[in-house]
């Protein structure tokens, strides 16, 4: 199976211990262990899309690719708790390629190439722990039928110490290929302007926090300049969480020409049927 063919467990980066404070997270932890488990057995989880779309007319350019985990039970598992955890349990390699995988059989039977439109996927800095990430899918985009430049990697957040010199030799080879990289949540934590100067960069998201701030003088200006800075560097921009028709506008008076939110559509769920 496509697990077995890359199973090294990350153990390498396994913090020594997890914080677990109350009772309860710990039970929560054993939950979302016992679900990954599940997945790779089951050899997929579920997944739902939601679409990026261009300010002006509101039409769907791609999709990105959202993990929605379960418990064994069925309840739905947080998707930024479930990445984190697996993250520190030292199950991202394995995991990540599960969601890799799933997230191209959502997108195949979805037709998104057919239809030229972009699938853009989540990566965690862990899973490049090893050579290898980006070859590995390139093959799996092949599979699905899904041509490299339709494909767009999003370089998520992780608080855990990653090898910075795999990773930015991967993106390159990923870039040749002419897969584009983009900064997820750029602006928060530790997607910063140092990333950027860092990591050759095809794009940046730009987290919801500063749409959900638009009301305020102080955040328009960040937004100006983000978009100016954008602008100078050759960055493509998408603005995430918006919600609001009076966003919208903003944004675009800011020159912002794309974007992602429940004002254009909400994630949606898709089974892949077998
Ligand atoms: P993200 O990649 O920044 O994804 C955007 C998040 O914003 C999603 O949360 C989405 O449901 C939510 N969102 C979209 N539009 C709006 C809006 O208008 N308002 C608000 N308030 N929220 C909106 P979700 O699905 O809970 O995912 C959370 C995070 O988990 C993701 O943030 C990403 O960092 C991580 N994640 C999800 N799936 C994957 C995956 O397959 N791989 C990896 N590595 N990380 C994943
Ligand atoms: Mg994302
Ligand atoms: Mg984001």
């Amino acid at each position: 199976s496509t697990v077995a063919q890359q199973s090294t467990v990350n153990d390498t980066k396994r913090p020594h211990s997890l914080k677990t404070g109350k009772k309860g997270e710990l039970n929560d932890e054993l939950a979302i262990s016992h679900a990954a488990q599940h997945c790779l057995q089951q050899g997929s989880i579920p997944m739902a899309l939601q679409p990026m779309v261009m300010l002006e007319t509101e039409e769907a350019f791609g999709f990105e690719a959202l993990a929605r985990p379960l418990t064994t039970e069925g309840a739905p598992i947080p998707p930024h708790r479930f990445i984190t955890l697996i993250e520190h349990m030292g199950l991202m390699v394995q995991v990540g390629e599960l969601l890799m995988h799933s997230a191209f059989a959502v997108a195949h039977q979805e037709q998104l190439a057919p239809r030229g439109l972009e699938l853009s996927l989540n990566i965690s800095p862990c899973q490049f722990a090893h050579r290898g990430l980006a070859d590995r899918l390139v093959a799996i985009a092949k599979q699905f039928q899904m041509p490299m430049d339709l494909l767009n990697v999003e370089i998520t957040e992780t608080a855990l110490v990653t090898n910075e010199s795999v990773l930015k030799d991967e993106i390159t080879t990923l870039r040749e290929h002419g897969v584009k990289v983009s900064l997820d949540d750029f602006g928060t934590g530790l997607s910063n302007l140092n990333r950027l100067r860092e990591l050759p960069a095809d794009a940046v998201k730009i987290d919801g926090s500063f749409t959900a701030a638009l009301t305020e003088q102080r955040s328009r200006l960040i937004m100006a300049s983000l978009a100016n800075m954008c602008r100078d560097l050759g960055l493509d921009a998408v603005v995430e969480g918006i919600e609001t028709e009076s966003q919208r506008a903003r944004l675009q008076e800011l020159g912002f020409q794309k974007g992602q939110g429940y004002l254009f559509g909400k994630p949606k769920s898709i089974s892949v049927l077998s």
